[in-house]
């Protein structure tokens, strides 16, 4: 990040996620490029990033939201009003009528779900797909993360897909890649052509899930354009994107206070912050979050292992090393905190939850949310 958005930053009370205006406009300008020069269409996964409040910016560059389920659903239909997607693994009784008012394409993981709800999205004009699993894993280490993992709930396989009825199936989803580049993307069409290849010549339109890494510097776009525009014009085919990450990938800040120094072997700075409660990829992922002006432990003069106030003792965020001591008060400023944090939080432990902050671009920074205690008490009985 730049010194001057830091000095912005110091005077914020913390904790506090910001998320950087300027920034999420960079990454949008490139996914806007993405689907003028493919013709595909971009949504927004809200999963990775709900920040309503930047939708009314979000929705000038791309074309809409994904949603896994009713309450996503309702805010892309609320905050955002352009295409609006949805897939989850199963749809409730209670739900599906509410969730296909505010969605245009329905996309179901199973041949029972289908039949279940078939009828009810055609009646109401709306559009159908299945995700499929082309079961091929792209990924390593990251089990959680490969929805091509042995057992995976997530997709139809090809065994399961060849028995259904696809009356009223319009396209296919595939969601298979997590942080990736658009090498692992050609790979995965290829298994999804060799797989599914004579099922997408009677489909309008085909999801290829999210986890593109669009935004990345050293993500390969002229290779993802390929790849969008074989498809659509070998199956005559709408193409959609629906990355999360990459509409706010390094476009965020979480911004904490130093509250205590302690030592047990070596330094430890207490923060006012929480891998669990703010940041929780960081343990389960798990990942070191950059963090502002800091080094590798031992890279720099101080090195300090920081943790949180809360009582787990695995609370850690990692050991990290500075040019000059720490002391109570100093603030400190982990990087790429839009995506998967915000979304993620929660109050164990009686933390409370970060207040959320726009960093405009003329260098204001506004506290567009404030939580206190109500938050955290309006969740328990
Ligand atoms: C998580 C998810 C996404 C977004 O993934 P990113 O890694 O944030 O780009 C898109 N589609 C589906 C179905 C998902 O589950």
């Amino acid at each position: 990040m730049e010194k001057s958005v830091y000095e912005k930053l110091s005077g914020v009370k913390t904790p506090v996620y910001v998320i950087d205006e300027k920034r999420i406009k960079e990454n949008l300008e490139i996914l806007k490029s993405v689907e003028e020069q493919s013709g595909a269409k971009i949504l927004l996964a809200q999963k990775a990033f709900s920040a309503f409040y930047v939708y009314p910016l979000i929705k000038e560059y791309i074309s809409g939201t994904a949603c896994s389920g009713l309450y996503e659903a309702r805010l892309g239909y609320e905050c955002m009003g352009r295409e609006n997607h949805v897939f989850s693994a199963a749809y409730r009784d209670d739900e599906i009528d509410e969730i296909i008012s505010y969605c245009g394409h329905i996309i179901f993981n199973s041949g029972c779900q289908l039949e279940r709800f078939r009828d009810k999205v055609l009646k109401a004009g709306k559009k159908i797909g299945l995700r499929i699993n082309p079961e091929c894993s792209t990924q390593e280490g990251h089990e959680i993360y490969d929805p091509c993992s042995p057992k995976s709930r997530l997709g139809i396989t090809l065994k399961a897909f060849e028995k259904i009825d696809l009356a009223g199936v319009s396209g296919l989803h595939f969601h298979t890649l997590c942080e990736q580049n658009s090498d692992d993307l050609a790979k995965t069409l290829d298994a999804v052509e060799e797989k599914f290849g004579k099922y997408l010549y009677d489909m309008e339109w085909i999801n290829f899930g999210g986890g593109h890494h669009i935004t990345r510097s050293d993500y390969d776009i002229p290779l993802l354009l390929d790849c969008i525009k074989r498809i659509r014009e070998k199956y005559n085919v709408e193409v959609f994107l629906e990355p999360g990450e990459a509409v706010a990938l390094n476009a965020g800040y979480l911004v904490t206070s130093v509250l205590d120094i302690t030592e047990n072997d070596m330094p430890i700075a207490i923060l006012d912050t929480s891998a669990a409660c703010h940041m929780p990829d960081v343990l389960e992922m798990p990942y070191r979050p950059p963090l502002y002006l800091s080094g590798e432990k031992g890279e720099k003069a101080f090195s300090y292992r920081l943790g949180s106030q809360t009582c787990l003792a695995g609370d850690v965020i990692g050991e990290y090393s500075f040019d000059n001591a720490l002391s109570v008060g100093d603030k400190l400023c982990f990087e790429d905190m839009a995506i998967y944090s915000i979304v993620k939080n929660n109050t164990f432990n009686g933390m409370p939850l970060p207040d959320i902050a726009i960093l405009h671009e003329n260098g204001e920074c506004e506290v567009i949310k404030r939580f206190g205690y109500n938050d955290f008490k309006e969740r328990l009985s």
